[in-house]
């Protein structure tokens, strides 16, 4: 492994930390529980076919630790009759294995090495946008997305409501009641189809965690206020509270979480639902890779900033993944890569010779579709539907190579399917690319 931060202090042996998120529904915990599964049967998968993970004899995954991953539940639920997928992530925890290496005798690199896999909520880490900003600029650009489709059309008349308030008025507790409700349930529709909207901040009103309550600081933002940054209002005003519920959210929940957490970890794994943007189109796909550039926008600032301290000190790898690739032909997942590539062209380049290195994989952590040839020779997916548990075949929409300029691209819907079944722990999962995806985090090189 390329990169050790430190020691474990129970078994003295290096450890490497890699944050996998993404948000809702990306696939997180299928993910974890597909990589402990390939490193528990390392003899027996693809791994064997990397040279730089062929050193690996197995993994063996720690139940005991705190906030442990629960690989336990995710096993019962793929492996049982019927199987079902792990449950999503809904907080953080980790998951701690020790990979046992074979080494010449006379190798110097280590016999073990840990490797920790953080899991965490993509939508906390779209939070790491407004740690820069004072509450005008949240209400600056809440202003601006709200006046955009499809914000303006899932949230009629919520930004003039907002608009119309002074924010040196006493601040009406039924109103702020009322406009919070709707604020939360803008923030759920966006999130949900036909929309598929990713910017949906702040990141804990759709996912709150343990012990946060947004309705316990509400703030909503405040377009008026874009006017005053130097935000003084009257005490009990609209102003006064929002910006200071706003500060606190800002400095106390979303930034200790980075400040604990990512000044540790070696590498980022950014899981992203694509093929669930190419079915909601280009406002889903621009509002994704808005999202994506400003959760890397860290990596871009001088040395010196305290986003850059935080991240520049060990993240050096970058992995942005689509996932559940599985849903599209054979031939159509190896486009689904070019696709992603041009994609995120710009990106890529911004930070090229940077000290990070962003690499683009297209994976599915448990192949849920199998490919087979209708009457006629053409060929299609057939899986379980996931609600009914009924056998389906369809031929899924084919993929262009290159994203249009403008985004507009959309595919037609694809089926929910269920894990397929006969999965056994004792064996690799059947997936793609996930071995790929290891060696780029973890192998030696
Ligand atoms: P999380 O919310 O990011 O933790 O995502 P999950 O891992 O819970 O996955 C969400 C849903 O996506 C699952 O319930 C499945 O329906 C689907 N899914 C995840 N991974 C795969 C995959 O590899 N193949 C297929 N076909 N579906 C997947």
């Amino acid at each position: 492994m390329a990169h050790d931060s430190s020691s474990s202090p129970i078994t003295g042996c290096p450890v490497t930390r890699i944050g996998i998120t993404g948000l809702s529904g990306a696939g997180k915990s299928t993910l974890i529980t597909a990589i402990i599964n390939h490193l528990e049967n390392a003899r027996r998968g693809a791994l064997t076919d990397h040279p730089g993970l062929a050193a690996i004899r197995h993994g063996r995954w720690h139940r005991e630790i705190e906030r442990a991953f629960d690989y336990d539940h995710a096993l019962t639920a793929l492996t049982s009759q019927p199987p079902s997928w792990p449950e999503s992530t809904r907080d953080w925890s980790i998951a701690r294995l020790t990979l046992d290496y074979q080494r010449r005798w006379y190798s110097l690199r280590p016999r073990r090495r840990c490797l920790e896999l953080f899991d965490y909520p993509g939508e906390w880490l779209l939070d790491l946008s407004l740690l820069d900003w004072s509450f005008a600029d949240y209400s600056a650009h809440w202003r601006d997305w709200l006046a955009r489709h499809p914000r303006r059309e899932i949230a009629p008349g919520l930004l003039e409501e907002l608009a119309g308030i002074d924010p040196a008025a006493p601040l009406d507790p039924e109103q702020m009641e009322s406009l919070s409700q709707r604020w939360s349930m803008m923030l759920a529709d966006s999130r949900l189809p036909p929309h598929r909207l990713s910017r949906n901040l702040p990141g804990r009103w759709l996912m709150p965690g343990e012990g946060f309550d947004p309705d316990a600081m509400p703030f909503l933002p405040l377009p008026a206020a874009v006017e005053q940054p130097a935000g003084e209002y009257p005490q009990g005003s609209w102003g006064e509270v929002c910006q200071r519920h706003f500060a606190y959210y800002r400095d106390r929940i979303a930034r200790p979480f980075f400040e604990s957490h990512f000044g540790r970890l070696d590498a980022q794994v950014i899981l992203v639902d694509l093929l669930g943007a190419l079915r909601s189109g280009r406002a889903a796909l621009a509002d994704m890779r808005a999202a994506l550039e400003s959760i890397l926008e860290p990596f871009r600032y001088r040395e010196g900033h305290w986003l850059a301290n935080l991240f520049g000190r060990r993240i050096r790898r970058v992995a942005i993944v689509a996932t559940q690739i599985d849903h599209l032909l054979p031939a159509d997942q190896a486009r689904l890569t070019r696709l992603l590539d041009s994609y995120l062209f710009e990106l890529t380049q911004s930070l090229a010779g940077k000290d990070v290195e962003l690499r683009l994989f297209a994976i599915s952590a448990v192949t849920a579709a199998q490919s087979r040839e209708d009457g006629r020779g053409e060929p299609m997916l057939v899986g379980t539907e996931k609600s009914s548990r009924q056998k389906i075949a369809f031929t899924p929409p084919s993929i262009p190579e290159q994203m249009p300029h403008d985004l507009d691209l959309v595919i037609d819907d694809l089926p929910t399917l269920a894990p397929p079944a006969g999965l056994d722990r004792a064996r690799p999962f059947p997936g793609r690319r996930v071995d790929g995806l290891l060696d780029f985090l973890i192998g030696e090189h």
